[in-house]
């Protein structure tokens, strides 16, 4: 028997995490699982929080989503505290395993420190084989524990310069929280490839991932963490440190157009808006005659709304999503697996029937879920089918914290647009173009000579030095598999 992640889930790209970090506030911790929890679908298959109780450091980590594991009072009790940080985790198949769940913890010199990372560390792989060299002996597989290394190894310090010094030798992206004895911490990488915010809440403060994990526990949303800032929450405010040569911004462009979460404000602008100017954008660039506009749920929703307000065609819920799918769907046979398509979608045939169909997407990976919608919605009685895609042609993997497939297996770095069309099966496919999406991200278009956001994956202009991929590192850092 095989338990796989459900098909329509692995045909998208994945964001790899979501961070909290909570100063000051009664129950930390169980203000912390709230945040994880609206901060859910940036990583479902693991979760973890540490808190400081003023004595010792308290921490629960589980594979699984944040309800599953942190609703007991027992756990929550055992978190005492006023301060606490939290981490939501997906990763790769054989790398779901406890002990890489985050926040790392480690006792330093100085004490306690406990350290939750979005993004992914492009020099890892390098670091790591020489502080193993100098007798570093690491206990997970993630990038991440190189940081708590590499401050292990600076022998003088607060424990603020110590975490800066081991982020001047690495690479790539990170937006960090972390937990020392009487503060919080957080940090952006000089770029701001991942999003960090920075609310109020009462006396004390909180960062997040995104300000929708601000809402849900009630705190003001205060302004992001900016990149290459770092902060410190503790008994005498916020302090902000600038330690690193200051550099254009290259904020994710795809957290606008997917990872974000639509109620979300991230880098000043509300995600919601975006993906319906972005959608606007692409009815100004791809327009063709149709009846109706319909989304592929839920991510495709925003964009379609101000594809078909621009477009003036009706917008209809022509495919149904059923939210009570699990994660996970076991499957016996390769004739169960072919069905698995229908148990997350249905098609809705009164919208659909004899009309022709504009599908909106956010992107196409694979290839292999579009093929399934398509097929579905001309089973469903569409006279014409057309995609149009609210990003541009995904054609580079991400080494920032985003898992996509290898290029290999990108159908659009594999294929031209009308040979992406007929594999899915479409009358016709259109992806907003590159100058369009910045033009929807009120810019002129894109200026290759200073991109003002990360597009790798559509332009494979990486805006940092990819040093692990000189060297063929693989994909984790430890021969040792384990199961959960
Ligand atoms: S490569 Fe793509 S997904 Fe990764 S950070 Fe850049 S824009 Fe985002």
């Amino acid at each position: 028997m095989t338990i796989r992640t459900h098909p329509f889930d692995d045909d998208k790209l994945r964001e790899e995490c979501g961070v909290v970090g909570i100063y000051g506030v009664e129950q930390a911790a169980a203000r912390t699982v709230l945040g994880l929890h609206a901060l859910q679908h940036r990583g479902q298959e693991a979760a973890g929080i540490v808190s400081y109780d003023g004595r010792q450091f308290n921490a629960h980590r589980a594979l699984g989503h944040v309800a599953d594991n942190f609703s007991s009072e027992q756990i929550i009790a055992r978190l005492k505290g006023h301060s606490a940080i939290g981490h939501v985790r997906y990763s790769t198949t054989g790398e779901t395993i406890l002990r890489n769940v985050q926040p790392l913890f480690a006792d330093l010199e100085f004490g306690g420190f406990a350290i939750g990372h979005n993004g992914n560390l492009t020099n890892a792989h390098a670091l790591h084989r020489d502080l193993v060299r100098r007798g570093s002996l690491f206990q997970s597989t993630t990038d991440t524990e190189v940081i708590t290394h590499l401050m292990a190894t600076q022998l003088r310090g607060s424990v603020v310069d110590r975490l800066i010094h081991a982020l001047q030798q690495v690479e790539g992206a990170y937006s960090l929280v972390a937990l020392a004895q009487e503060m919080v911490i957080g940090v952006r990488d000089p770029l701001g490839v991942r999003p960090l915010v920075l609310g109020r809440l009462g006396d004390g403060y909180i960062l997040a991932s995104e300000t929708c994990a601000l809402d849900i526990i009630g705190a003001d949303f205060l302004r992001d963490v900016e990149p290459g800032e770092l902060v410190v929450l503790d008994s005498s405010g916020v302090h902000s440190l600038r330690p690193f040569p200051a550099q254009p911004r290259r904020f994710c462009v795809f957290e606008h157009i997917y990872f974000a979460r639509p109620d979300s404000i991230v880098e000043g602008s509300s995600v919601y808006e975006a993906r319906k100017r972005i959608g606007a954008e692409l009815a100004r660039e791809a327009p063709t005659p149709a009846d109706v506009v319909i989304p592929v749920p839920d991510s495709g929703v925003p964009a379609a709304i101000g594809y078909a307000a621009k477009a003036d065609i009706p917008f209809e819920l022509g495919i149904i999503r059923n939210h009570y799918v699990g994660r996970t769907f076991i499957e016996p046979t390769d004739h169960i697996r072919h069905l698995g398509v229908k148990l997350k979608h249905n098609a809705n045939r009164a919208s659909i029937e004899n009309r022709r169909v504009i599908l909106v997407d956010d992107s196409i990976v694979r290839g292999t879920t579009s093929k399934k919608i398509v097929e579905m919605v001309r089973s469903a009685g569409a006279n014409e089918v057309h995609m149009r895609i609210s990003s541009p042609p995904t054609t580079h993997s991400c080494f920032y914290g985003i898992d996509t497939p290898e290029r290999a297996e990108l159908l659009a770095a594999q294929n031209d647009v009308k040979a992406m069309a007929e594999i899915i099966g479409v009358d016709s496919l259109a992806f907003i173009s590159i100058d369009g999406l910045y033009r929807a991200m009120g810019r002129p278009g894109r200026d290759s000579n200073q991109p003002q956001f990360c597009d790798a994956c559509f332009t494979g202009d990486y805006p940092t030095r990819l040093t692990d991929q000189g060297v063929g590192a693989p994909a984790q850092l430890s021969l040792l598999a384990e199961t959960a």
